[in-house]
């Protein structure tokens, strides 16, 4: 059977792309192209944001009540779909299916919590601010939007933007990871179905260069990125300089503070699933422990024993704990930086490396590998290695710990373990981290919440999710009244 091309969606119709340029997406668990995804031109971006401009007077005026009711038609599409969402997930991702149904479900979250924009979208008012004079703050949506995602989530992190954008009257332009572009595919066939007017949503489909005619589009109010640092970098830069508001997300390198009077069982299981769920392919992903006195020797043996057990398979497979990462290129990325750890003096614990699962032969698959004895000037330490790799490092106390975290240059999230109050405290409050775990192993921001983000990992001021991206999709206008 041949595989087909996907489509972009623009003006509510499925359009192939005219480009003639296109790239397969691989399954990692088989590394079989189940479809081609389009690298769509300039022109065609230019197609969605007219579209998407002409959709927005109207989409303005409709009421925020109307729009909710969108939001919970398109609940209800995703509720009815969510064990084939799920599927396309693991499919173009490589990641469990139980995972899949996590972020499917973080995707309908977000939904859910941009239903409720009636009232998320309030301003606010003071009567007599001078004589006969009320001052009010009302909330309006700027235009066209768009959105520009990484591979690891192809469900949930597309909907940190898109209901919001949305819900609070603006218009929409996504741009998939063109690693993964099915499961929004498949969410626009349902978004089709919903009756949305045309052009309030668009996807277009493709890679960098169509991603920079996005940037340099003078139709384009803002930007949301999520991805790797460097890009996140170009995309803030480029889309401010272009006059767009930019709220760019970027990576991550996690510490995990282990204290000695953390609780022994649950913390090696909580930072098992931190290191190595997603195949480690998180941006909350925990990467290196810094393990405090005496619980270094225990809390290292659990960890070892809990990883040895995982599972590495198609993620299908309701067996598999662990899936493929995605690509041939990713697999090579993460055994050079194992390889570097090793040569700047780590031990393996736990080699993830020459892993095979026989059925699936093609697939991108490694185990999970432990290093131990890593320092903070290593490699494995400083920069994001983005695959099941956990590094060890055996610290005097709490405030050797923090500085080794603080060091970092990159802000995304980290976590300690202690059953102590004051030390969890300290850690809240001095941790130069933007999400902040307190005996959680994936800090992961709910969708009221926004999603937050520091240093290298995040460039921008309102972040993703939460008010901070109603404040990203609104202009607050202030209004002084006086009537004669
Ligand atoms: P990536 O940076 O390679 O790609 C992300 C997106 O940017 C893709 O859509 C890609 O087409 C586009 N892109 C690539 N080069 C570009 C360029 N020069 N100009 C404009 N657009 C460009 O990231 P990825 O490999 O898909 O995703 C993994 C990365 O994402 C990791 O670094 C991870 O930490 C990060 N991430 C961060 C968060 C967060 O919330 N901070 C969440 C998920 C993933």
């Amino acid at each position: 059977m041949g595989i087909t091309t996907i489509e972009n969606y623009i003006d509510g119709e499925w359009v192939a792309s005219a480009s003639g340029q296109a790239l397969d997406v691989i399954n990692p668990a088989t590394g079989e192209a189940i479809a081609r995804v389009p690298l769509s031109t300039a022109a065609e971006v230019d197609a969605a944001v007219q579209s998407a401009q002409e959709a927005f007077e109207e989409w303005r005026e409709t009421p925020p009540y109307t729009r909710a009711r969108a939001m919970f038609r398109l609940k209800g599409a995703i509720e009815e779909n969510f064990e084939e969402l799920s599927r396309i997930v693991v499919e173009e991702n490589g990641k469990t299916i139980d995972e899949a149904r996590g972020e499917v479900r973080r995707a309908i979250e977000n939904v859910e919590v941009a239903a409720g924009i009636p009232s998320l979208m309030m301003g606010y008012n003071l009567e007599d601010v001078a004589t006969n004079i009320d001052e009010e703050a009302v909330r309006q949506p700027l235009g066209v939007f768009c959105a520009i995602a990484p591979f690891n989530f192809p469900a949930m992190v597309p909907f940190w933007f898109l209901p919001y954008a949305v819900a609070t009257g603006n218009t929409f332009v996504l741009k998939p990871s063109e690693q993964a572009p099915l499961t929004q595919t498949r969410l626009f066939e349902l978004i089709d179905e919903i009756d949305l007017p045309p052009g309030v949503v668009n996807l277009v489909h493709g890679g960098k260069d169509t991603a920079q005619a996005m940037l340099e589009h003078p139709g384009i109010r803002g930007v949301s990125f999520v991805g790797s640092t460097p890009v996140a970098k170009h995309v803030y830069t480029t889309a401010t300089a272009h006059g767009k508001r930019a709220q760019c997300q970027g990576g991550a390198k996690n510490f995990l503070v282990v204290m000695p009077d953390a609780v022994l069982d649950k913390t090696a299981g909580a930072i098992t699933t931190s290191a190595f769920g997603n195949a480690g392919q998180r941006c909350l992903a925990g990467s290196v422990v810094l393990a405090v006195g005496d619980i270094y020797e225990p809390l290292k043996e659990r960890l070892v024993e809990a990883a040895r057990g995982l599972k590495v398979g198609y993620g299908l497979d309701p067996a598999t704990q662990m899936g493929p990462v995605i690509s041939p290129a990713a697999l090579e990325r993460i055994t050079n930086y194992i390889e570097q750890g090793v040569q700047d003096g780590a031990k393996l614990l736990l080699d993830g490396r020459g892993v095979s699962v026989p059925e699936y032969p093609g697939g991108c698959f490694i185990g999970p590998t432990i290093l131990d004895e890593a320092a903070p000037e290593m490699s494995i330490v400083q920069e994001e290695i983005f695959g099941p790799v956990l590094s060890i490092i055996q610290v005097d106390d709490f405030e050797e710990a923090l500085a080794i975290m603080n060091n970092s240059r990159y802000g995304n999230a980290g976590s300690i373990f202690t059953s102590s109050g004051k030390w969890a405290r300290e850690f809240k409050y001095r941790a130069q981290i933007g999400n902040v775990g307190i005996n959680i192993g994936i800090a992961a921001p709910i969708a009221s919440f926004p999603f937050g983000g520091m240093k290298d990992s995040f460039f921008g001021d309102l972040h993703g999710q939460g008010p901070d991206v109603i404040n990203f999709y609104t202009e607050r206008k202030i209004v002084i009244t006086r009537w004669f």
